[in-house]
């Protein structure tokens, strides 16, 4: 970033305000995954300094979290570092740092760098690419006992969660404790708790087998459950009943219409009857980040900011919002909050920004052209809908692996998980079986 040494203020937090004065224009972005980095990206030949925000140093690819909570994959096979953007373009500034609070008045947004403290920096155009966290529906005291799956680390934990239980099903004397032990309930029966359930079925009946003397890993309980009336719910109806068939025939019980009333050390109580569980999950759903609440603009119900058909933000000149974190209706219906969309807006937003600053107007708005869903239900088996086109089996999942394959960020990821794909498919092995040491105290 051009000379933005200017203030420090005297307390624990050092303040940083970039110079006022700039010769060119500054794009600020703030979150760097799909959305943030396809923007950064198609401002690639403007002519202008662009700003690329994220408080994490790696773009994470989300789709393949769940292969890392149940050790098909290790973290760094799917998350890319942000900063070699830098490398590839030049008007690009990477900045690991979190954005704390955002001035239209002044157009300055502040982020709180680890290093430096809390920075000032001016935009001349804003985009908000801040995605989603997992939503606990008013009741944070859950996420104590029942892990979301939204970063790496939450990632880690569950595959923790899940390998541990095992190793504590195997040392306990007490029945009632194995069976609990034993138990996997995730609670969200959307895509990421459907593709968790399935494969963590495949993990308990097939990777575990014959790893433990004492118990018998295959004669788990996962149980999927939801408050809707059927998994999957943003697929067609005649697909829910594919998936449920489906992961039925891999083990696990699925109980929809059941709402979760607590979630505690034990296990959860939904629809009244509680289920001993030492591993509950939340994939329930999803809230936005707090940056778009900070626009000071409509959000929707979910933390969105709504925009309009050009992806702004309606009288804030120059300040868009784009991918999970905005809030778009098409035709009557709402944009999803899925990859594909996040990266055409972005993509678009990006575009758009380039033109402005030519002095060009662009005058078509953004459209979100549908690709298609996809989701995998267990091993070799994916769904998918396009249209009015729905079909699943072995080779829909042959089309979504290698989709997901090319999409994957960086060449080496892509090679990685094919080899990794292909052993387990060959050898039913997983090789990402780690449980982190937890250091104790003096050692
Ligand atoms: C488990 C899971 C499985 C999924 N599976 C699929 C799938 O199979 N197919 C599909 O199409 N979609 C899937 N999705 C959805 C998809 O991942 C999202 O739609 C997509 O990631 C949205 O991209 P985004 O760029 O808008 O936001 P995100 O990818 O969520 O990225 C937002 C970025 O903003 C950063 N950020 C947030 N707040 C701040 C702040 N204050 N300061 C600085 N940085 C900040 C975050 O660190 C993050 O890097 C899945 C999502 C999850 C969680």
């Amino acid at each position: 970033m051009s000379a933005m040494l200017a203030e420090t203020r005297p307390h624990e937090a050092t303040v940083v305000v970039e110079a006022p004065r700039r010769a060119r224009k500054r794009v600020v972005i703030i979150g760097a995954a799909f959305a943030g980095i396809t923007a950064a990206r198609a401002l690639r030949r403007a002519d202008a300094e662009v700003v690329l925000i994220d408080r994490r140093n790696h773009h994470l690819f989300q789709p393949l979290l769940y292969q890392v909570a149940t050790a098909v994959l290790s973290p760094a096979e799917i998350a890319a570092p942000i900063r070699q953007l830098e490398a590839k373009q030049r008007n690009v500034t990477v900045l690991l740092a979190e954005v704390t609070s955002v001035d239209l008045a002044s157009r300055t947004i502040e982020a709180a760098d680890p290093g430096v403290g809390v920075r000032k920096i001016a935009f001349d155009y804003l985009v908000v690419a801040t995605g989603m966290r997992p939503n606990y529906f008013g009741h944070d005291e859950f996420a104590r006992y029942a892990p979301g799956l939204k970063s790496l680390s939450d990632a880690e934990t569950i595959r923790a969660k899940i390998l541990g239980a095992f190793e504590l099903a195997a040392t306990t004397e007490d029945e009632g404790e194995r069976a609990r032990q034993m138990t996997f309930v995730l609670v969200g029966a959307g895509p990421s708790g459907m593709e968790l359930a399935g494969s963590l079925a495949h993990l308990v009946k097939v990777t575990l087998r014959g790893n433990f003397h004492r118990i018998d890993p295959a004669k788990s309980t996962i149980i999927l459950l939801d408050a809707g009336k059927r998994v999957l719910p943003t697929f067609a109806e005649s697909v829910s009943r594919r998936v449920t068939r489906r992961l039925t025939k891999l083990g696990v019980k699925v109980l929809t219409g059941v709402k979760v009333e607590t979630v505690d050390e034990q296990g959860v109580v939904a629809g009244g009857t509680r289920i001993p569980s030492a591993t509950v999950l939340w994939t329930a759903g999803v809230a936005a980040w707090p940056v778009p609440k900070m626009l000071g603009t409509k959000i929707d119900r979910a933390g969105r900011a709504l925009v309009d058909s050009f992806l702004k933000v309606v009288d804030a000149p120059g300040v868009f919002v784009a991918g999970d974190a905005a809030s778009l209706t098409q035709d009557g219906h709402p944009v999803p909050g899925v990859a594909q969309a996040a990266i055409q807006e972005g993509r678009y937003v990006g575009r758009l920004i380039a033109k402005e600053l030519k002095g060009r107007k662009v005058k078509r708005p953004f459209r979100y052209f549908d690709k298609g869903n996809m989701a995998v239900v267990g091993k070799n088996y994916a769904v998918l809908e396009r249209g009015r086109l729905r079909t699943g089996g072995f080779l829909t999942y042959l089309v979504w692996a290698f989709v997901h394959i090319v999409a994957l960020p960086q060449l080496q990821n892509r090679l990685r998980v094919q080899r990794q794909w292909l052993w387990s498919y060959f050898t039913g092995q997983r090789s990402s079986r780690l449980i982190p040491e937890t250091k104790k105290p003096g050692h």
